[in-house]
């Protein structure tokens, strides 16, 4: 970080040269501004051959971490990757962006291969995709051994641990890696990992004290819908009108459910198709390439459907029945909204579907049964659980997400309502279950305290405890709703093969008074909610027939190439076309996601379609993005006022990272609360006076806001940080 430092050390010297390399390569392949915040972590430990475990989930660019970093290194980059489809839509991506990428697998002709392993000798490639087997051959073996490798990565690496949900026995092999180029570090990257699995890749993969880098698992832009299932589809079908003529998951338990609910769908005019093991291979790769291409609208699938599947504008999963675990559950939510735009994941979840489930794992051997039946369970609380989606989901993970309301689920969104008394309402159930002695099912109990005749009960005398029909004037639906509420909150536990209900200490606490449960009316997904706030924001300035012409345009464009549409442009890139509406080669640089290669190729076309858009439609072009509200300071955190001290002795970033334990990247965000704090507006105290005239010109030219413009407006020559703290400066004057 050497140029905002008076004094020039020469470890910050090349620590600032290698940043500005991280981020031009990222402007120029990718068109993105900055790194995600723990982006940068990750892709240290590649730069400085430290190997390293990454979690992030879906969509929190794991991709990036390894892919930035194998353009700027010498030698070739091996990635791992499960599937040929993601590697094909990753290299498909890269190459549209520009990057020197292939892939070796059997899809490719003699010729193919040969000549991309002549590239690979020759070192003219950057990143190379293998499957764990072609990459274990000895004929690879072979070949790697005699060309430079910078690393290995390896994709979706949970596959590698036997208790992960999708075990790979090709993966276990990966271990050779080290003990065959013991100097060369190996990267691991996954999005769904307990602290076991993590352990476990760490171990199966043999590295060396590896970095452990846990993004949060938090995805604000999905708004989760959870809702007990009723009236048949009547609420998928509503669901699915909410995001008509958009791209999204329908999954299903079984095949036959899956048929069934795609023919219901076709029927009523929605392009949607099949996907589930039971299909012949051909017919599932076509449907899943109509998907990716956008021909098929909606896809109807099993689990089978999704692994590999990197499409970024998904808007909405609904599961149209329940997941067998959360870990299932948070895969297959996570594939909607990869681009950080708002995405909705619907559940509509039903006793019956708990059953089926049980069913399913019935012939599976003891251990793994039970195992199965405990993630049902899991997933049954979560349901009916009351808690924010957000904060339950992280809460499974080991996250404890600090949110008073995330406006982007059912239980935050206010759709549920409390009810009245809930001390007096749990205290009715909770000695009720004391009542049968502690020995019966929660439906059983729903019965007692809402005056059931059934025989069971009148024979068995519970007609006589002090409970019965205490709560008739409720249905039995509502009460055993309230009874799971009890039960996800810990206060009652079922066990047992007939799922015995039981109190628990703390629901001996409510008996008692001493604590009180959040009991809520039972949801009805068709009441009405508050628009999650995302969603508002994201379509503010967007002209939206400006946008489905360039949908359009970009889905000609993927059919032509064949390729997923996303490989063109993603969805926040024409969203931002939209609303900018660029009218020249240089604006249209600046849209997001626009790296050097896309604007040769599609720049013309799509500046054509948008300027005679606007001259139709009389719209303005060139729209500058919303001036940034100057924010009230924020409340500043320990870890800030801590290097404040430091900044306050003259010390720079490095050296403030390297005190306070910090990442660079953390330091420097410090620094600009620093100066905003201090109003500071004099950047030349941390760079060369020459550089603070010049950068200070060029964002007085392109306006306070995003850095990329500066950075582009200066030819890409400076680095960001330098940008980052002029920009503060500026901010203040
Ligand atoms: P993952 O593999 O973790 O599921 P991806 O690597 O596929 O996620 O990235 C998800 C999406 O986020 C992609 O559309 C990608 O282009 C985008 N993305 C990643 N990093 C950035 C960034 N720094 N700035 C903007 N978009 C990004
Ligand atoms: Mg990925």
């Amino acid at each position: 970080m050497s140029q905002v430092v008076p004094q020039t050390a020469d470890n910050t010297d090349q620590a600032a040269t290698l940043d500005t390399r991280l981020k031009q390569s990222l402007t120029q392949y990718w068109g993105f501004d900055s790194f995600r915040p723990r982006q940068r972590e990750a892709i240290q430990c590649v730069m400085s051959d430290r190997d390293s475990v990454v979690i992030f989930p879906t969509g929190g660019g794991k991709s990036l971490c390894y892919q930035v970093p194998a353009t700027c290194r010498k030698g070739v980059a091996i990635v791992v990757s499960p599937l040929i489809s993601l590697m094909k839509d990753q290299v498909d991506s890269l190459v549209a962006n520009g990057v020197n990428a292939a892939f070796l697998n059997s899809t490719l002709s003699r010729a193919d291969e040969n000549s991309i392993l002549e590239k690979i000798r020759a070192n003219q490639i950057d990143l190379v995709y293998m499957a764990p087997e072609r990459l274990l051959s000895a004929h690879t073996l072979q070949m790697l051994a005699k060309v430079e490798i910078a690393f290995f990565a390896i994709d979706e690496a949970h596959c590698v641990s036997q208790w992960g949900h999708d075990f790979r026995p090709e993966y276990r092999q990966l271990s050779v890696l080290k003990q065959k180029f013991p100097g060369t570090s190996v990267h691991a990257y996954t999005a769904t990992a307990t602290p076991r699995v993590r352990q476990d890749i760490a171990d199966q993969l043999g590295l060396n004290s590896p970095e452990i880098i846990i993004g949060s698992m938090y995805r604000s832009n999905l708004n989760y819908q959870i809702h007990r299932r009723s009236g048949g589809t009547s609420q998928l079908i509503e669901a699915l009108d909410s995001h008509r003529d958009e791209s999204g998951i329908v999954y299903c338990i079984s095949r036959k459910k899956v048929e069934s609910t795609c023919s219901m769908l076709q029927s009523l005019g929605y392009e949607a198709l099949p996907y589930h093991a039971g299909l012949d291979a051909n017919s599932r790769q076509q449907n899943q390439e109509a998907f990716l291409q956008d021909k098929a609208k909606i896809i109807v699938a099993t689990v089978a459907f999704g692994m590999g599947i990197d499409k970024s504008n998904v808007r909405f999963v609904a599961h149209a029945e329940m997941p067998k675990s959360l870990e299932a559950y948070q895969q297959e939510s996570g594939r909607a909204g990869r681009d950080g735009l708002p995405a909705t994941c619907w559940l509509f979840y039903n006793g019956a579907d708990l059953m089926t489930w049980k069913r399913i794992v019935s012939d599976s051997a003891p251990a793994e049964r039970d195992a199965a039946v405990n993630s049902l369970n899991q997933m049954t609380d979560f349901c009916s659980g009351i808690v924010c989606r957000h904060v339950a989901l992280a809460s499974h993970f080991g996250e404890n997400l600090d949110l008073q309301n995330c406006e982007a689920c059912d239980v935050c969104l206010g759709d549920v309502e409390q009810v009245a008394d809930p001390l007096v309402l749990s205290q009715k159930i909770i000695s009720c279950v004391y009542r049968v002695d502690q020995r019966f099912g929660a439906d059983y109990v729903a019965q007692v305290l809402t005056g059931s005749n059934d025989k069971r009960i009148l024979q068995k005398g519970h007609d006589k405890v002090s409970t019965y029909g205490l709560l008739a004037s409720e249905s039995k639906k509502s009460v055993r709703d309230w009874i799971e509420q009890l039960i996800s909150q810990k206060f009652l536990v079922k066990s047992g093969e007939y799922n015995v209900v039981t109190i628990t200490e703390t629901g001996s606490q409510v008996l008692r008074g001493e604590t009180t449960p959040v009991l809520r009316q039972a949801a009805d997904a068709t009441a009405t909610q508050q628009a999650p706030k995302t969603q508002v924001e994201n379509w503010a300035g967007v002209d939206r027939d400006l946008f489905a012409k360039l949908s359009d345009s970009r889905t000609k464009l993927a059919a032509d190439r064949n390729v997923p549409t996303h490989v063109i442009f993603s969805d926040a890139s024409i969203k931002d076309m939209a609303r900018k509406r660029p009218s020249t080669p240089a604006a249209f640089r600046l849209i997001l996601g626009v790296s050097q290669q896309k604007q040769t190729d599609f720049g013309n076309d799509f500046l054509d379609l948008i300027q005679s858009h606007c001259r139709d439609n009389n719209v303005a072009t060139d729209v500058k993005p919303a001036q940034p509200i100057k924010q009230p300071p924020k409340k500043l955190t320990a870890g800030a006022v801590e290097s404040f001290k430091y900044f306050d002795n003259n010390m720079d970033i490095a050296e403030v990272a390297e005190k306070t334990g910090k990442a660079t990247s953390t330091v420097s965000g410090y620094l600009e609360q620093y100066i905003a704090h201090n109003s500071i507006t004099d950047p030349s105290r941390w760079m060369e006076a020459s550089a603070a005239t010049a950068i200070t010109a060029a964002i007085d030219k392109v306006g306070i806001g995003p850095l990329k413009p500066v950075f582009v407006e200066l030819n890409e020559k400076v680095s960001y940080d330098q940008i980052r703290v002029a920009m503060a400066c500026r901010r203040n004057s």
